[in-house]
């Protein structure tokens, strides 16, 4: 038995919700659910090595009108004989295909060949894109108004500020019309240069140039799109966005507005707590659309 070779067709980067599918293969799993694999889908998967955005809300409509709600969507990968849902290679290893799962009850009725439509919740969608989006927007706004607490140049962003996003961030949790990121001001960022001394004090000026950042890239509409290199679902994809003049291209696989003028009144507020006894600078993200 071949389970496929092929990494499955993703349409959901291009803003997709519905799409016409092959069934490839039903797998039965220990809980007694299934996992769905399709020739393509439109619903987005949680990739468990960076599970910043979560699965969509979709059922997969059979030919024969039944509906099979799936429960998890995750990213998943197969060499043909074995599928591996926390998959322990990496994209691009040879023989292996990484596929989206998609997750059904047990009394689904669904098997190889069949000819099925995934639709995918349009306004769950929506609220998670316009969050995604606005999660990298903030993240390129916090670089701005943290530029002048480095002391050495480490790897800038798309706008020429210090990358403190990439050097610091720990999590990152996509929620509808907001997200939370939590970084990291620990002595590995220090000596890269970040001046962690008087940030508490400062915090609410550094919010409030955050906040005008927005404001002010949020006010030019640009659009938002996803460059792709390719369909399959490790195909490298980027967020690609004009600010100040310069085209911001961030990775990423998730999913996004269509504008910045979709995030409407997007804000952050910036606080500091610990975990394990490091320092944690949380940025809450929200859009009031
Ligand atoms: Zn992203």
């Amino acid at each position: 038995m071949t389970l496929t070779a092929h990494d499955t067709v993703v349409l959901y980067p291009s803003g997709e919700t519905r799409n016409q599918a092959t069934v490839l293969h039903v797998e039965p799993l220990a809980d007694g659910r299934a996992a769905v694999l399709l020739d393509r889908t439109s619903c987005h998967p949680v990739d468990a090595t960076w599970p910043d955005q979560g699965p969509d809300h979709a059922t997969i409509v059979g030919s024969n009108g039944a509906a099979a709600e799936v429960r998890d969507c995750l990213v998943a990968a197969t060499d043909g004989t074995v599928l591996e849902l926390e998959p322990q290679v990496r994209p691009g290893e040879p023989g292996w295909a990484f596929v989206v799962a998609h997750v059904v009850d047990a009394d689904a009725e669904m098997s190889d060949g069949d000819d099925v439509e995934v639709v995918v919740d349009a306004t769950y969608r929506r609220a998670l894109s316009i969050g995604h989006t606005a999660c990298h927007l903030a993240s390129l706004a916090l670089n701005a108004a943290l530029s002048a607490r480095w002391t050495k140049r480490p790897r800038l962003d798309g706008l020429g500020n210090a990358d403190f996003d990439k050097e610091a961030i720990e999590t990152s949790r996509i929620l509808e019309f907001g997200a939370i990121d939590r970084f990291r001001l620990n002595k590995s960022l220090r000596r890269k240069g970040f001046v962690i001394d008087g940030l508490a004090e400062e915090l609410e000026l550094v919010q409030n140039a955050t906040n005008a950042f927005l404001q002010e890239w949020i006010a030019t509409g640009t659009p938002v799109h996803i460059h792709h290199e390719g369909d399959g679902l490790t195909d490298r994809r980027y967020w690609v966005a004009t600010l100040n003049g310069e085209t911001v291209r961030i990775p990423c696989g998730g999913t996004h507005a269509a504008s910045l003028a979709d995030l409407g009144d997007t804000r952050v507020e910036l606080t500091l707590d610990t975990a394990d006894a490091t320092p944690i600078l949380q940025m809450t993200t929200r859009s009031t659309v």
